[in-house]
Formats: C-alpha cells, structure tokens, sequence
C-alpha cells in the first residue's frame, strides 16, 4: 500500500498545476448563491475557503466556517453525476440524403477532467453509474468517453451534514476505493493518498514528504468523529423481501400526502439514471435530432406506456422510487441504490426523509 503523504494548503496549487500541464480541466466545488456547486476552477483560491453548510429536511443553508478549511462541508446539490451523465444531450440526428435516410451519431466533445472533492458517497455511486452504464450488454458511448479521461481526486468527509448516514450504508466517510488521490483535511493541509498508478506519478512530482503519525492520527479520529456524529441511519441490508412483501403498507398513502412529485429527489440522487428520450423534428421536415434527457419516476411521462399511466397516483410513484432503489436494486446491482449522501432530504421541498419513511415501512 503506497505510503500517506503531507500536502499543505500552500501547495495545493502546484498540484493544480500539476494537472493543468498533464491536460486535466481541473473540476471542484465553488460556494455559489446558498449552494456548493461544481464547476471548472483554476485557481485554489475558488475553492469554498472558510464555508461551512448546515443541512437539514428541505434545507439547506451557507455559513461561515473553518477559516483554514476549504472542505468543511458535506456535498452540495450535485457533483459527479452531471459531469458524465449529461442532463440533456443529443444522441443522433437523421436528415434526408440521397438515397434515403442517413443517421449521424453525435458523439459528445470529451477532454480530461480531474474532479477534486468527490465525497466517499460520491464514489460509490460512481461506482454504481460505471456498472449500470458500462458494464452491461450495451455500453453506453457518451458514458463511456466522458469517463475515459476522468481523475477522481476525492476528498474524505469530516464534517457530514445532519442529513448525512453513510456510516450505516458502509459508503463513507472515508474513501475505500475508486479515487486516484484522496485528501484527508485539517488545519493545516491534507494527507493524502493515492490509489492508481496516475494518482502516484501526478504526487510523486510534488515532492511532498511523508505524512507524520500525528497528522495520520488526527485524520483518522477525525474520520471516526465524522461518522459517529451522524445521526440518521439506514438499514442497508437486503431489504427487498420485507419492502416487497409490504406494497400495501398503509404508510405509502401517508407519504402520498406529503410528496409533491417534483422529482427533486431523483435530480439529485447521485445513483438515479432514469432519462427519457425525445425526438425534435425540424419546421422543414428535412432533418430530426434524437436526444435524452433526465428523467425522474415522479413525473407522468416516466409511467406512461403505450397509451397507459402504470403508476396514476403519488403513492404509486413513491413507492416506486423506494422499493427499487432500497428493495430491486439489490437484483439489478448486488448492494442498494442509496449510499447515503442525504441529498434527497435536504433538497426535498417538504423535507421528506428516505431514513424515516424506510423505518416506517419496516415497522
Ligand atoms: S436515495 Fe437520497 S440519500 Fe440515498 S443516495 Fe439517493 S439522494 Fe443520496
Ligand atoms: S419526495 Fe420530496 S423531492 Fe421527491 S418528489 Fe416527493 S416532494 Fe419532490
């Protein structure tokens, strides 16, 4: 296993640079309005120095944090799904040629990005989005050139948001896998470690030193801290015999009453990959463009097939989304479909929680 070493804060920018002379676009977090964002940044100092981020059931709120910390928050929003599932894209276009029909694929324009501050709960459902999207009978080509040319610089979690439980879903908030660095932050800088041949020769450039056992020990209490701080939970054994076997819980009609079916949740949920097809015909009638676009089980659209709503009723759609991402997911996947980032309960306009409606059903 490859040696942790000390990364200060005043030379985070070198490792920017690093990857700015290998080609990366370099992708992280910037404090926009009264979220965390992702977007391209160059510069250190567009990191969310000195932010912190209160959490709770449909809320959501920017505060003033740790001044020497550019990574005292949970997660924002969004972070890698947008990045390599594109919310909207178009997939082709067919047009008149000479003799007949002629289809273009449209590939996406790709470059190499490197994403620093990827959450462990990030990187499982990147894990997730990889199996779903790649590793099926069709690979999915957009998917796939996007994620060619990505590095994941991941970034442990020490100050988890209320509506953090990736302690219970085994997901965080340290990274096991699936990054090419990871930071651990405190006062002063990071330990970091590397976990792919790149991540190694990207830091073997940087000259850093060793990470002393003090700083390795106060990452790894400050780690524990984190997940012991965690309040909600999830039961994220198998549980799709007991879900299953409870469709008509009376719960469901409770849950009904709440939710407005904005699709939120889905938007949000780093593992949901639901996306709807749309076909654009031009005025002239001489050319159409194929495209897909997110698409979430709340909406009406999702359940419509061949001239017939499946799932007619808030309730239905709800416990569509549970049961498949808590109960199916387990056929589809081998482990659940929530890892336990809480985006859904923050970013829920009626604060509806997954952790509570999930213990309800299990009563
Ligand atoms: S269901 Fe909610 S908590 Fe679980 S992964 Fe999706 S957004 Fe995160
Ligand atoms: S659970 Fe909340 S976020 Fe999801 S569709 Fe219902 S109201 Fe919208």
């Amino acid at each position: 296993m490859p040696i942790p070493h000390y990364l200060p804060h005043s030379s985070l920018q070198q490792l920017f640079e690093a990857l700015t002379e290998d080609g990366y676009a370099i992708v992280g977090p910037q404090a926009k309005e009264n979220r965390i964002d992702f977007g391209e940044i160059r510069n250190t100092a567009e990191l969310p120095w000195g932010i912190g981020l209160i959490q709770d059931a449909g809320a959501s709120q920017l505060v003033d944090g740790p001044k020497n910390r550019c990574f005292a928050w949970a997660n924002g929003p969004q972070a890698m799904k947008p990045l390599l599932f594109a919310p909207r894209e178009p997939l082709w276009q067919i047009r008149h040629g000479k003799n007949g029909y002629v289809v273009d694929a449209i590939n996406p324009e790709t470059r190499r990005l490197a994403v620093i501050g990827l959450r462990p709960c990030d990187l499982s459902a990147l894990r997730i989005q990889d199996q779903h999207f790649l590793e099926g009978q069709y690979p999915d080509s957009h998917y796939g050139a996007r994620r060619e040319g990505l590095l994941v610089i991941a970034v442990n979690c020490t100050h988890p948001a209320a509506t953090c439980f990736c302690a219970s879903t085994g997901d965080g908030p340290g990274a096991k896998e699936s990054f090419d660095i990871a930071l651990t932050e405190d006062d002063n800088g990071f330990v970091v470690e590397t976990g792919s041949p790149e991540g190694e020769q990207i830091l073997a450039r940087l000259a850093l030193k060793e990470a002393l056992s003090t700083q390795m020990e106060t990452a790894a209490d400050n780690l524990r801290n984190a997940a012991s701080s965690q309040r909600r939970s999830l039961v994220s054994d198998n549980l799709r015999d007991v879900l299953m076997s409870r469709l008509d819980h009376p719960h469901w009609d409770e849950v009904a009453e709440r939710c407005l079916a904005c699709g939120n949740c889905t938007a949000v949920c780093p593992t949901c990959f639901c996306h709807a097809e749309i076909e654009e015909a031009s005025l002239g009638g001489n050319h159409s463009l194929h495209s897909r676009e997110w698409d979430s089980c709340f909406g009406e659209r999702h359940g419509y097939i061949h001239g017939k709503q499946l799932r007619p009723e808030i309730k239905q759609r709800y416990r569509q989304w549970l049961t498949h991402k808590l109960a199916t997911w387990h056929d589809q996947f081998g482990r659940s479909g929530c890892v336990g980032c809480g985006r859904c309960i923050a970013c829920c306009p009626v604060g509806i929680d997954i952790t509570e409606e999930a213990a309800a059903l299990l009563k």
